[in-house]
């Protein structure tokens, strides 16, 4: 996945992309909240930042066979007339025309996918990749999140504009948590209450911020299992990439045994 969220991971060519599915109960019930949090398995052309095709067309139908029920963190840009983050837009370019030919029109030299959005974030190429957005295959957002719900799944909020919420001021901050959250929970039928900071970033005062806001739970990027001590709104969710069964197995092993704070 071309990861915005700190970590660019690459896995030989355009990476599959990954749905976090927290399993039901510690998403929706906060007293069960002690349970590990991620479910992730290896869903292709999914993800929680674009409002992608794939969240129906991919990871519901799989996670639907599996009988897990997992959380979709949106931002609801299709709501506001805007198309997806940069990055996905790249990322649907690269697979629809090859990283040769997107390098070539973007005027940069990249030998991976990772590459090039690294050296695209920041500039004015940016721009340009979301300018090429047109050609992509997305459909009504409402009826996909609809889609969702009805299939067994939840929605939770990754804030529209995909901002480092610990850089704002506190009004932007406020704002941040609330811009586009009624329009997506009008759109899913019902309330949004979980929220998954952008980048994974977030600390004490934007834990402060999103439960004033009226959230439940809220989830940052740290990657570590969740106790009971865990504060609900400082969630660590868990990117694990591109891992085979066993590497699966190891790094879930591995990661609820080291000791706490062991990073
Ligand atoms: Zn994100």
């Amino acid at each position: 996945m071309l990861d915005p969220h700190g970590r660019l991971r690459e896995r030989g060519g355009l990476e599959r992309q990954q749905v976090l599915a927290a399993g039901d109960r510690t998403t929706h019930e906060a007293g069960a909240l002690e349970h590990a949090n991620v479910l992730a398995d290896r869903i292709q052309r999914d993800r929680e930042c674009g409002g992608d095709v794939g969240h129906t067309r991919v990871a519901l139908p799989l996670l639907r066979s599996l009988q897990v029920s997992a959380t979709f963190f949106l931002s609801g840009r299709v709501l506001h007339g805007l198309g997806p983050y940069w990055w996905v837009t790249l990322e649907h370019l690269i697979a629809e025309r090859g990283l040769t030919e997107v390098c070539q029109t973007l005027g940069v030299a990249a030998s991976s996918p990772v590459e090039l959005a690294a050296r695209c974030e920041g500039t004015s190429l940016v721009n340009r990749i979301v300018g090429m957005a047109q050609s992509q295959d997305v459909q009504p957002a409402a009826a996909e999140i609809r889609a969702l719900i009805d299939g067994g799944m939840s929605i939770g909020f990754h804030t529209v504009r995909h901002l480092v919420l610990p850089t704002l001021s506190p009004e932007a901050l406020g704002d941040e948590l609330v811009r586009g959250r009624v329009e997506l929970a009008t759109a899913a039928g019902r309330p949004v209450a979980l929220l998954a900071y952008p980048h994974g970033r977030a600390a004490t005062r934007e834990a402060r911020a999103a439960r004033e806001a009226g959230y439940h739970a809220a989830f940052t990027g740290g990657g570590h299992p969740i106790t009971v001590q865990t504060d609900r709104f400082l969630l660590d969710r868990w990117e694990p990439g591109a891992l085979g069964i066993d590497d699966f197995v190891a790094a879930v092993a591995l990661r609820l045994n080291r000791p706490a704070g062991a990073r």
